[in-house]
Formats: C-alpha cells, sequence, structure tokens
C-alpha cells in the first residue's frame, strides 16, 4: 500500500510542477517530488534507492515525454536515486528526523544543497552527452535544476519529516480564523505582487516575507513549514494566472528559495525557545514541590525537636500513672483509658519522627553529578530571581572537579535557598544590618565551586556583598525559625544545612574579605560504589 501511494504522491507532485518547464530540460521553476524524495531518503535511509529510482522513472515514462533514448533515464535516475538515498542516509546519522533542534534544519537544507549540486552535476552532464542540451550551457542548467530541486526540498521535505506532529489548525473556531486570516493576508501580498499594483512581477516580493514571518514566530517550525508550502502554492498559482515570465524564472526560484531558507530556521528557533522554556517552566515546579516538601520536613523537624522533650515527659507520665492505677486497684475503665494515652503518645512520636526522616531519604537518592552542570542548571533556575532582586551571578568554577555524589534536586534547592538569601540582603537590606547602598558593583552573587581542604570533597558556595550576618542570625547559625526578614520563616539555613549532612557534608558560613558573607558547604566527591563497579 506504502509503495503504490509513494509512486502516485511523486507522479502527482511531478505533473503539478512540471509546468513551463524551461527549455527541452523537465528543469521546473520548484520541484516538489525533490522534497518527498529527500524526506523518503532521510525517513529510510539507503533502503529508499529502489523506491526513488521507480518514481523518477514513472515519472519519467508516464508524467514526461522524454525526447531521448531510454539508457539516459535508467542510468541518470540510478545516479539520482542513489544520491538521494545516500545524502538521506548521512543525514538520518547526523539530525533528529522530529527537526527539533536549529541544528538540523540548518543540516537538512546545508547537507541537501550539497548533495543536489552533486547529483546535478552527473544528471546534467549525462544528459548533456545525450545531446539534450549543449555542454555551453551546462552551468546555467546546473544552476536553474539546483535552485528548483533545493526550493523542492526546503518546501516539502520539513514537511514530510514532522508532518504527523503539525501544530496549527487546532479543531478549534479559533484556529481555524486564524488560519483564515493568515490565508488571506498570504493572498493579500500575492495580489500586491502580481496584481495591477505591480509594475512588474515579483516586484514587491519582499511582502510575502511578513505573513511568512508572522506564521513562524507565532507557531514554530510547524507554523513555517505550512508558510512556506502556502506561500509555494500561491505564488505557482499567481504565476500560472499571470503568465509566466521565464526570463526572470530564476529571480523568482532565488526569491522563494530566500523565502525558505529564511522561516524555517526562524521557526524552529521559536520552537527550540519554547521547548526550552515549557522545560525551565516545568523544572521550576518540580523545584518549588520539592522546595515545600522540605520545607515540611524541616518544620516537622523543628517541631520534633521542639515537642520531643514535653511529648517524652507526657508519655513518662502516662506509663507510670497507668502503673500506679494497676497497683492500686484503679477501676478497669481508667486502666484502659491510660493505655490509650501512651498508645496515642507513641504514636504522635512516630509520625514526627518519619516526618524528618524523609527529608534525610531525600539524600541517599544519590547520582553522580557533574559540578558545572549541577551550577548551570542553578543559574537558570536563578534566572527569574537575579532579575527580580536586579543582581547579577557570576561563577567560578574550577573545571578540573571530579563529579559529585548527590541529589540533583536538594542540591538545587539548597544552593538557590542561599543565593535567594545573597539576593535579599543585597537588595532589600532585611537583614537586621545597614542596608547595602544599590551600586551595580555591589550587586554581584559568586557562585564558586572547588575542591575542599577535606581531601574526597567539593566545596561549593555563595559569596555575596551584602551587609553581612545580623548578630542574632550568627549567634543561633542554622537553627530554624531565626529571622531578620518580616515575612521570612526562618527556614532556608536550616533546609540547607539538612540537606548538606544528608549528603555527609558539612555547612559554614563566614565574613567575606571585601565585606559580605559566604556560605559553603562541602559533598563528598563521587567514587566507586559498593560493588566495586568503577564510577
Ligand atoms: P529566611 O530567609 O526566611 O529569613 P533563612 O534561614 O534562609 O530564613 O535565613 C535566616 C536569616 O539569616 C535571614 O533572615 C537573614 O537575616 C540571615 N541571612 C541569611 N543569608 C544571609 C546573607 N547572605 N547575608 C546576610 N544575612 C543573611
Amino acid at each position: 500500500m506504502f509503495i503504490p501511494a509513494y509512486l502516485a504522491a511523486h507522479m502527482f507532485l511531478d505533473w503539478i510542477s512540471f509546468i513551463h518547464a524551461v527549455s527541452p530540460i523537465n528543469i521546473t521553476p520548484w520541484n516538489p517530488p525533490a522534497g518527498l524524495m529527500m524526506g523518503m531518503s532521510v525517513l529510510l535511509g539507503i533502503r529508499a534507492v529502489p523506491l526513488i529510482w521507480l518514481a523518477l522513472m514513472a515519472a519519467d515514462l508516464i508524467v514526461r515525454d522524454l525526447p531521448v533514448a531510454l539508457w539516459t533515464p535508467l542510468v541518470a535516475n540510478g545516479v539520482a536515486a542513489v544520491g538521494y538515498g545516500g545524502a538521506g542516509g548521512l543525514l538520518r546519522r547526523a539530525i533528529d528526523p522530529g527537526l527539533s533542534r536549529l541544528r538540523d534544519i540548518v543540516l537538512l537544507l546545508g547537507g541537501s544543497a550539497a548533495a543536489v549540486l552533486g547529483i546535478g552535476l552527473c544528471f546534467i552532464a549525462l544528459h548533456t552527452a545525450a545531446g539534450l542540451f549543449e555542454w555551453r550551457n551546462f552551468p546555467e542548467v546546473l544552476l536553474r535544476y539546483w535552485t528548483g530541486e533545493v526550493i523542492g526540498i526546503a518546501v516539502l521535505t520539513p514537511m514530510v519529516l514532522i508532518g504527523r506532529h503539525m501544530p496549527a489548525l487546532r479543531r478549534s473556531w479559533r484556529g481555524a480564523a486564524e488560519a483564515l486570516v493568515w490565508g488571506a493576508l498570504i493572498g493579500f501580498t500575492l495580489w500586491l505582487d502580481f496584481g495591477p499594483l505591480a509594475s512588474s512581477q515579483y516586484e514587491h516580493f519582499y511582502l510575502l516575507f511578513l505573513p511568512a514571518i508572522g506564521i513562524a514566530v507565532r507557531h514554530g517550525l510547524g507554523g513555517a513549514v505550512l508558510a512556506s508550502v502556502a506561500t509555494q502554492i500561491g505564488l505557482i498559482a499567481a504565476i500560472q494566472a499571470t503568465g509566466v515570465d521565464t526570463a526572470r524564472m530564476a529571480h523568482f526560484q532565488l526569491l522563494m528559495l530566500t523565502l525558505a531558507v529564511t522561516i524555517l530556521p526562524l521557526g524552529a528557533v521559536v520552537s527550540e525557545r519554547r521547548r526550552a522554556e515549557d522545560r525551565l517552566r516545568m523544572r521550576q515546579s518540580d523545584l518549588a514541590h520539592a522546595s515545600r516538601l522540605i520545607e515540611a520536613g524541616e518544620m516537622a523537624a523543628a517541631l520534633a525537636h521542639e515537642l520531643n522533650q514535653p511529648l517524652a515527659a507526657a508519655m513518662g507520665y502516662a506509663r507510670a500513672a497507668r502503673k500506679v492505677a494497676r497497683i492500686e486497684g484503679a477501676s478497669p475503665r481508667l486502666t484502659e483509658i491510660l493505655d490509650k494515652t501512651v498508645t496515642q503518645a507513641e504514636r504522635a512520636d512516630r509520625v514526627i519522627r518519619s516526618l524528618r526522616d524523609f527529608v534525610r531519604k531525600g539524600a541517599s537518592d544519590r547520582t553522580p553529578l557533574p559540578v558545572p552542570t549541577l551550577i548551570a542548571d542553578c543559574l537558570t533556575l536563578a534566572g527569574p530571581l537575579a532579575s527580580r532582586h536586579a543582581v547579577e551571578i557570576a561563577t567560578e568554577i574550577d573545571p578540573a572537579l571530579p563529579p559529585i555524589d548527590g541529589n540533583a534536586v536538594q542540591l538545587q534547592q539548597a544552593i538557590l535557598n542561599l543565593v535567594r538569601n545573597a539576593a535579599e540582603a543585597m537588595g532589600d537590606g532585611a537583614t537586621g544590618a545597614a542596608p547595602v547602598q544599590p551600586t551595580s558593583d555591589r550587586r554581584r552573587i559568586v557562585l564558586f565551586a572547588g575542591a575542599a581542604p577535606q581531601p574526597g570533597f567539593v566545596a561549593i558556595g555563595v559569596r555575596d556583598s551584602g551587609p553581612g550576618l545580623a548578630e542574632v542570625v550568627e549567634r543561633n547559625l542554622f537553627a530554624p525559625f531565626v529571622t531578620t526578614k518580616p515575612t521570612g520563616m526562618g527556614l532556608g539555613l536550616s533546609i540547607v544545612r539538612t540537606i548538606v549532612e544528608g549528603h555527609g557534608g558539612s555547612l559554614t558560613a563566614r565574613s567575606g574579605t571585601d565585606g559580605g558573607t559566604v556560605f559553603q558547604f562541602t559533598i563528598p566527591v563521587h567514587t566507586t560504589d559498593k560493588d566495586g563497579e568503577p564510577a
């Protein structure tokens, strides 16, 4: 089913584009079958060769009326099929067929352009040798062939490759209305270019860039692909309606090629950026979730600490009361109530302990983490925070650091807490110390990582140029619920300490050499695991 469908699609595209071929050479202003062939080659690799050859032969015999002996198309189409299949085979190793990144589009267009040049050299040489063209026309014919094929590829191959993931035309009234508006805009710009207002064809071609760029910016790569297909079809229709100026055909080809190679990378950049934003949003919400859990754990830990004494005392008294009741022969009802009191007090103790363990358990979910990756992730996540407080975050990372053994989300959380504190210390002075003058050179936070003095550990820290620690904080360093901020909970630093100690490291704070504060913690380096497997 697939083979006849492919052959039919190829012949249909050949037939609709076989209008006003330039001289006897079957070279059309755009060659959409080339887009289909390259698409198939990228999807199937070298396996596409027989199929492509069959389609080219069928098109030559059925759609076109070749004025040469059969051996010429047999050989020339063989060369073209092998060229396409080979190029597609190489490209599919280098790119993601979903064209998810800008480099995929650039490689596809660049690789195809180079491949078509090679194929064209052989293809046109064979036809020239067969007497179809004169050798003196070789460069011109080659250029026409190359441009037509590359336009076909630029317009259609991305459609073949990402057709399944096409975003636009969502089944909604708004989507349909938007598609209509864009279609009307393309039609209007074509009318300006070809209608009575234009003194010659393509005079106002630049106007066609406007809707195409608009669609690419709004809908990313999928939109760009649809826009270039729609523009190309509109152009062919307009040329048909107004009559072809053969002398200017090369000009038209180059304009269309320019449009396609402008908007496709633009669309790819827009799509790539959207995906990056989505990823960042997801990670920020993961982090916020983790942060809430850790805060809950820390709160529980603090409560456990505070409630431990009274709870233990209450439990002791209840047990003693039960004993006394038994010895003194109190009523069974009273003994039963005292039993229940002891059971409930023990249960409360267990609940609080298990909440506290929650944070520590997270730290046991560890993987080898490259420090530069951890810091880069933190920088991305701290972006909104830095701009909110108008601070700049610089990094100082020793490039030779080995990977550390850690839980990425928890360590990100720890570093972000320190960065947030530093930014707030420099920003609004809510630290109990004198606020810092917000001059630009003082609003700098340094996120650093290097070898720790203790062997087998890496030191990671945050240095700021804020006012330093308030006395009350210094006296109760890292204790929960100590804060100088009006809306602070005083849990940030104690969370950092819990996370760091859960990893087997330690957290310290000191004054910076030229003012400000330095918070630094250590994390063990990743070593061979328990089975002796290398890291
Ligand atoms: P919170 O931020 O909710 O107050 P933290 O435990 O994170 O809780 O911080 C406790 C206190 O430590 C803060 O209120 C602040 O006074 C002080 N502090 C933390 N980091 C810094 C810093 N980089 N510079 C000055 N003071 C700081």
